[in-house]
């Protein structure tokens, strides 16, 4: 019988120690260990039923927190095991450990060991059927862990209005080794759904439940005990971890059951009346273990860092309060019909007293109210109420044979047949819960999709906007690119006009260089010919001085004869007859001599004269030259185009050559003349001096013209420089061309592989649908077999049946035989039944399997629909783009042409713009194939 017993929730507290990454940090270790049950943070004590330190290994843990549970519930009590705590602070390892690990495994492993070996060591009348549920509670919805098609599980009450997960799968197990393995799958398919196991498992909680029903066979008093193992989500708050989004939602559903579980335990603390348990699914699941009849222990995990400070003493405050709910335990018993009677009667008798003492009690009132005083000996008394009860049943039962169908309450009175309504009524009002129920899971799913299709457009419709927003940006840096192109193109196109301004100017003075030009030419030819003239002239002088010298000769050879002349008269005759004769002869003689000197005079005269003049016209010339010369450099040559600079130089060369040669020419004249007249003045000084003068001057000549020509070839070198600068630079601009050109030819490539890995998709696609197919005819013939199996089955147990029969009629002299057969017939139904099991564990194993591939499979369509749409996007793009890159290209050559067109002579300058032009395209050029790149790899990494 059940035996009511008020007990509280147990709470242990269990700190982990300093983890590698705190103890790199340098964290503190901040809880101070007062005894076995507190613990003291920044000096202030918390006291729980037990405290266990950093140390603490788990086995010890066990053994002090969780192994009084198991006989609990082996005796038919309900037990549960909470843990505690933020993140990382070691539920988990409290609750699982490593569970494949002597050592390391947690509670509940060693919790299954010890069933196991508590019933192995009990009564031998006693049968035990044990089964185990393992879910998990996520953003509020109850997910199977054994079977992942169950996605959101309800909650029901049964008959004795305590909560259930209905519909949950429920495994029965024999031994240790299936409960781990149901716990492996469980764990398996917690890992298989989630993509971040870790994120995951902190914020849902997971619920492994034990469910043990013991029967003994002799007594047939029945005894259940449920054991709930929870590890919840993380309790830390959702400001520290920064959530957004859909973390914030599930941090508000974990908060909301966590917050949830604090308000039942608040209620529940405080003792207030109406306790929120139906909040969320957890608090409604846990309802019996809240402040119900259950046994329960709540191990609150902390961390001992001084970084996590806020969030321990949180979780310590969290499990003080726990600590005064007060839960009432009775065993869970079913009882039998004896019992039940016997319960039956004992109500019945306390329920009688009750009624007579109300009796009396409202007689005693009615006279109070009328005024009357009740004497003491008259007013009620408990003892006296009883007493004249029992005395009436004695009188009752010596009167008539009483039932106990016959009960005073009208309500009691019930016909069979009214029985069998009301149950039919129950039945058919359950029926209807539970459709409802059906109803509701199937609303809530549809909610679900629906949700998830919502949420699924709107993230279509963030990614289109996020799209139409880059798109919108890169339009806008377009046109501000076209609108910059188009001020840069201004610009040229102004840079033109004043080039054809200059142009104009430069062309005004090349003409007026011209006519100077001219002008002075024509000034050099009368130099030329008034040289011509002298130079006639000189000649003439030259002859002249000839003929003057070959007359001096004669006249000198005239009066030599003379004198021989007179020599000889003069010797023949006698001098001394004579002497008068011979002093005029000599005065005659004297007076030829004088005369012949004035003439040679006058000669020398005339020739300084000459000698004065021709200095001055070689002087003149040599001015003439100068002047030609500097005009030649000055305006010839900086305006002729490059290709008859050539001409210009060589005719150059010509002429100064010509100079040249005229002046040696003047020169080496001018020489002969001073040797000449220098012999005719018999002046001593050596003709070989006045050539080395000569010689000299001529030197002097040939030197400054060569400067000259040294001076043009460097104008040459530099013109010749300029000239190959602007061939570098041609040659770079299509060495540019040529690489955008490899660019594109790259991005065509990387186009054509992308539509390849979508064929590729799209095949695997294919192959994935083909798989799916062959799996669902796989498991109709599994299905198909397993029934013929089981009609087999049915028909060897028919056949074993009658045959059992009716070798049982038959003699007993077969009897041996047909036990031997028996027995063998039993192994081959065994080895079948296995068989069967085995077909059947498989079958369930494909059956998980489907969804997840179905799961991929949409997966991967979506993929291939996303990189689809993504491709022939990009492609538009691509196309727009490029026509966008052309027209402009167009335009931009379209207002450069035709300045260039009527200007080609000032080609350098028009050159250079062409060219910054060209560089701008390029750079458009460039940018336009980056965008393009640019989405083409967006699209890649959001597909
Ligand atoms: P939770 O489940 O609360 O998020 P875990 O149980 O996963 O935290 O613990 C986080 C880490 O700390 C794990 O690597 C675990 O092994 C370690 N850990 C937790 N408690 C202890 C302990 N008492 N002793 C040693 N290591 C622990
Ligand atoms: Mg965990």
């Amino acid at each position: 019988m059940a035996d009511p017993a008020e007990c509280t929730i147990k709470v242990m507290c269990r700190f982990r120690p300093l983890n590698s990454s705190e103890v790199a940090r340098g964290d503190k270790y901040i809880p101070k260990f007062q005894g076995e049950d507190c613990v003291q943070i920044a000096g202030k004590p918390y006291h729980f039923d037990r405290v266990f330190q950093s140390s603490t290994t788990q086995v010890q843990f066990y053994n002090a927190v969780a192994q009084r549970i198991v006989r609990d519930v082996l005796e038919g009590y309900n037990g549960t095991i909470f843990a505690y705590g933020q993140t990382s602070s070691g539920k988990t390892h409290t609750m699982e450990g490593k569970l494949h690990d002597a050592d390391m495994m947690g509670i509940i492993p060693r919790i299954v060991q010890d069933i196991f070996n508590y019933i192995y060591s009990m009564d031998e009348n006693l049968e035990f059927h044990i089964k185990v549920s393992y879910f998990e509670i996520y953003m509020d919805k109850i997910r199977d862990l054994l079977d992942v098609s169950k996605t959101n599980l309800s909650v029901h009450e049964d008959k004795n209005r305590v909560p259930y997960v209905k519909g949950c799968t429920e495994r029965f197990v024999c031994s240790p080794e299936e409960v781990m393995d149901t716990i492996d799958e469980g764990k398996n398919n917690r890992h298989v759904a989630v993509t971040n196991m870790n994120e995951h498992s902190s914020r849902s909680h997971s619920i492994f439940l034990i469910n043990i029903k013991q029967e003994n066979t002799q007594t047939e008093q029945k005894l259940t005990g449920k054991l709930y193992l929870v590890d919840l989500a993380g309790s830390e708050k959702v400001g520290k971890t920064g959530a957004e989004g859909t973390v914030l939602d599930e941090a508000k559903m974990i908060n909301k059951s966590l917050s949830s579980l604090g308000n039942v335990i608040s209620a529940l603390a405080e003792g207030s009346t109406y306790v929120p348990y139906r909040d969320s699914k957890m608090t409604r699941i846990l309802q019996d273990s809240l402040g119900g009849n259950c046994r329960t222990t709540m191990v609150i995990c902390c961390s001992p860092s001084s970084f996590n400070d806020a969030e321990t003493r949180s979780t310590l405050l969290f499990g003080q309060r726990a600590k005064t709910i007060k839960n009432t335990v009775s065993l869970n018993v079913e009882l039998t019909a004896e019992q039940w009677k016997k319960k039956w009667e004992k109500e019945k008798e306390k329920n009688k007293t009750l009624k007579n003492s109300i009796s009396w009690l409202e007689k005693e009132l009615t006279r109070w109210r009328s005024g009357e005083s009740v004497p003491a000996e008259e007013q009620f008394d408990k003892e006296k109420a009883k007493a004249e009860v029992k005395a009436l049943d004695s009188a009752l039962s010596d009167k008539t044979a009483w039932t106990p169908g016959l009960s005073t309450t009208p309500g009691l009175k019930l016909t069979d047949a009214e029985k069998q309504k009301y149950e039919t009524e129950m039945t058919k009002l359950y029926k209807e819960l539970d459709d409802k129920d059906d109803e509701l899971n199937q609303q809530s799913h549809l909610v679900e999709k629906l949700k998830q299709q919502m949420l699924d457009q709107e993230e279509l419709l963030a990614s289109s906007r996020r799209d139409h927003d880059i798109l919108q940006t890169e339009l806008n840096r377009l046109l501000a690119e076209n609108e910059a192109s188009k001020e840069e193109v201004k610009e040229v196109l102004q840079a033109l006009e004043e080039l054809a301004v200059n142009y104009d100017q430069k062309s005004q003075e090349v003409e007026d260089k011209t006519k100077e030009f001219e002008a002075l030419s024509e000034e050099l030819n009368q130099k030329s010919s008034s040289l011509a003239s002298i130079d006639s002239e000189l000649q003439k002088l030259k002859e002249m001085t000839n003929h003057q010298k070959k007359r001096v000769t004669e006249m000198m050879s005239s009066l030599l004869k003379d004198l021989a002349e007179i020599g000889v008269a003069v010797g023949s005759n006698d001098i001394k007859e004579s002497s008068g004769l011979i002093d005029e002869e000599f005065t005659v003689a004297r007076l030829y001599i004088s005369k012949m000197t004035s003439g040679v005079k006058a000669i020398v005269k005339r020739s300084k004269q000459l000698e004065s003049s021709q200095a001055d016209s070689s002087q003149k010339m040599e001015e003439t030259e100068r002047e030609l010369t500097a005009f030649l450099i000055m305006c010839h040559l900086p305006v002729l185009p490059f290709d008859n600079l050539q001409n210009v130089e060589q005719k150059k060369r010509n002429l100064e050559e010509t100079v040249d040669s005229l002046n040696e020419e003047i020169v080496r004249i001018r020489a002969q003349e001073k040797v000449n007249a220098m012999e005719k003045e018999n002046e001593i000084q050596s003709a070989n001096e006045v050539k080395d003068a000569v010689e000299k001057q001529i030197q002097s000549h040939r030197e400054t013209h060569q400067r000259q020509i040294s001076s043009l070839r460097d104008e040459l070198d530099s013109k010749e420089k300029l000239i190959t600068e602007l061939q570098d630079l041609n040659q770079k601009i299509v060495l540019e061309q040529e690489r955008l050109r490899v660019e594109h030819g790259k991005l065509k490539a990387a186009d054509q592989e992308k539509s390849r890995q979508l064929q590729e998709l799209t095949v695997s696609h294919d192959r994935r649908e083909q798989a799916r197919q062959d799996l669902k005819g796989l498991e109709e013939t599994v299905a198909r077999e397993l029934q013929t199996l089981h009609n087999l089955r049915r028909l060897f147990v028919q056949d074993l049946g009658t045959r059992v029969k009716k070798d049982s009629d038959d003699t007993e002299s077969s009897a041996a035989a047909q036990k031997q057969k028996i027995v063998f017939l039993e192994n081959n139904l065994e080895q079948l039944t296995i068989v069967h099991k085995q077909l059947v564990r498989d079958n369930a194993n494909l059956r998980s399997e489907i969804p997840k591939l179905e799961k991929r499979l949409r997966a991967t369509a979506e993929r291939v629909k996303a990189l689809e749409a993504a491709l022939k996007e990009a492609k538009e793009n691509a196309v727009r783009d490029r026509k966008h890159y052309q027209q402009e290209v167009e335009r931009i050559k379209d207002a450069v042409k035709p300045k260039n067109m009527g200007r080609r002579p000032s080609a350098q300058i028009g050159r250079s713009t062409l060219i910054h032009a060209q560089c701008h395209i390029m750079t458009l050029k460039s940018q336009i194939s980056d965008t393009l790149l640019r989405t083409w790899l967006k699209w890649l990494w959001s597909g």
